[in-house]
């Protein structure tokens, strides 16, 4: 296997690790855990959604959903949306609508608000509203990094697009294009140090972000979300202390804990994945992560359009 896919894959399934373990204690608070679980560290199901263990939820079968929409859309699309046509969106949009109606286990209100409108309106985007500072569009846009990874203007489009069918707020947008880049980063093989050094730039053009001090806040306001993403990272270079420790911050702990699975498991690769967690997944689950990540790498090797060539 080369060391991208390994990357790419320890990028999608340390996302749905996380998903999974922190789905548990979603909307717990770190003492609640405590005194129920004493340190969460096994991915076993129930939580508020009462879940199958290994099970996941919204996060990572949202990132299926953008996923499955650029695999089917091939490169071209891709260029096409490059090129002004605007029918990958809607194609994106159409897989939201799906997944909308394949009755998830859980929906974020601005997501499912976002998703109807386009529905009932059409329309690609809505206005500016500043009750779209949650972390949906950031929490599923993994496949857009892997559909993109050679071509940073490409990847910002599509970043933002998938972005803005459902939210249009400043801090969603910067997040996603941020968090988005420095995954290309430990996809590409930067190390904890690059993974250090990176977050720190980014801080200060982005100062809303700010981890020191760490607020320990954990909410799905983006800020606190990706406060606490950043400072386990840092703060753990190694895959399951980083886990560990985002999750029992509770509260929107299934994001919080596959965002962090996402980044740390692009740094280890799927080889440096602990292995108790990856076989608690749902093999369904585990067989669409690899397909998918393996047809999204291939969107990045497909030739360039030969242009005057009839
Ligand atoms: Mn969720
Ligand atoms: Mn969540």
């Amino acid at each position: 296997m080369s060391e991208l896919l390994d990357k790419a894959l320890g990028a999608y399934l340390g996302f749905a690790i996380g998903d999974a373990l922190g789905a548990t204690v979603e909307f717990m608070r770190p003492r609640e855990i405590a005194l129920q679980y004493g340190v969460h560290r096994d991915i076993k199901g129930g939580g508020w959604l009462k879940l199958a263990a290994g099970q996941v939820t919204d996060d990572t079968t949202m990132c299926l959903a953008l996923g499955a929409a650029l695999e089917a859309g091939g490169s071209s699309a891709i260029q096409n949306f490059l090129a002004g046509d605007l029918a990958l969106v809607r194609q994106i949009g159409d897989a939201y609508v799906r997944w909308l109606k394949s009755k998830p286990v859980d929906c974020g209100n601005t997501c499912r608000r976002g998703i109807l409108r386009y529905l009932h309106e059409g329309s690609l985007e809505g206005p500016y509203n500043p009750g779209d500072g949650g972390n949906g569009a950031l929490m599923r846009n993994l496949p857009a990094v892997l559909a993109t990874l050679n071509d940073d203007t490409a990847f910002a489009r599509l970043a933002l697009a998938q972005a803005r069918l459902t939210h249009n707020h400043p801090f969603s947008d910067n997040a996603t294009l941020g968090l988005g880049r420095l995954l290309r980063l430990l996809l590409h093989g930067g190390t904890q140090q690059d993974c250090q050094r990176w977050v720190g730039h980014w801080i200060a053009e982005h100062p809303v972000f700010s981890i020191t001090p760490y607020r320990e806040r954990a909410s799905a306001y983006v800020v606190d979300t990706v406060q606490t993403v950043l400072h386990y990272l840092c703060l753990h270079a190694d895959f399951e202390s980083a886990m560990v420790a985002t999750v029992n911050q509770g509260d929107d702990a299934d994001t919080t804990g596959a965002l962090l699975g996402m980044l740390a498991g692009a740094r280890c690769g799927a080889s440096g994945l602990p292995a108790r967690w990856l076989e608690r997944l749902q093999p369904a689950t585990v067989q669409a992560i690899r397909q998918q990540t393996a047809a999204l790498l291939a969107l990045n090797a497909a030739p360039k359009p030969l242009g005057a060539t009839p």
